[in-house]
């Protein structure tokens, strides 16, 4: 997407080799234009799969995932972070490690929210190892429910998120490619 590509350019910071800080138009002041166009192109890659919802995790998945919703005509679903404090029974619960901050955190999901028959599109901000994918991919299973797509607005193609999925056999459209990170340094994968 080349809108997105060029916003990362003008506006990414490459903090290390492996952080990217978007924090003017996604992870804390949001576009919500770009958001938009995002959300219409998850829809045209996914729009013919049956996707019955969209699934993200807080916070910086739900701009572009509910764009992706309205558009899709479905619901969405935010994976809360923290530990749920009603009871385990009422909800899926799965705990993900975070290496880009070095924390725990536990993925949370009501069964109110979804059943055996969903298929389910999960889109989220960034893919790097694939753990917090891996975390929601493992809250959607355990209510019976099928993950037919992964949308993803910046992927860090040198890190390994992308393979394990891919291994694992799911169907992974991002927006952005990153091949190289450094100081002063944003590279994308060619296409
Ligand atoms: P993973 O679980 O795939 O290792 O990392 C994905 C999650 O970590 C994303 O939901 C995102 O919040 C965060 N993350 C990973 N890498 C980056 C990055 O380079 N920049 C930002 N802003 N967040 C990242």
């Amino acid at each position: 997407m080349n809108l997105l590509k060029r916003r990362i350019l003008q506006e990414g910071i490459a903090l290390n080799q492996n952080v990217l800080k978007v924090d003017s138009f996604l992870n804390h002041q949001v576009d919500p234009k770009l958001m938009y166009e995002m959300g219409k192109a998850f829809k045209d890659y996914f729009e013919n799969c049956g996707i019955t919802k969209v699934v993200t995790i807080e916070s910086s998945g739900i701009a572009p995932a509910v764009m992706t919703a309205i558009q899709m005509n479905i619901p969405m679903i935010i994976l809360k972070k923290q530990k749920s404090k009603i009871l385990s029974g009422e909800v899926y619960q799965k705990t993900v490690y975070s290496f880009t901050k070095n924390v725990d955190y536990e993925l949370t999901l009501s069964k109110k929210y979804i059943c055996k028959d969903d298929k389910v599109l999960i889109i989220d901000d960034f893919l790097a190892y694939g753990e917090a994918a891996l975390g929601a991919i493992s809250v959607i299973e355990q209510a019976g429910a099928n993950v037919l797509g992964i949308g993803i607005v910046i992927e860090k193609s040198f890190q390994p998120g992308r393979k394990i999925l891919e291994d694992k056999g799911y169907n992974i459209y991002s927006l952005a490619k990153i091949s190289k990170l450094g100081e002063g340094i944003i590279e994308f994968v060619e296409e």
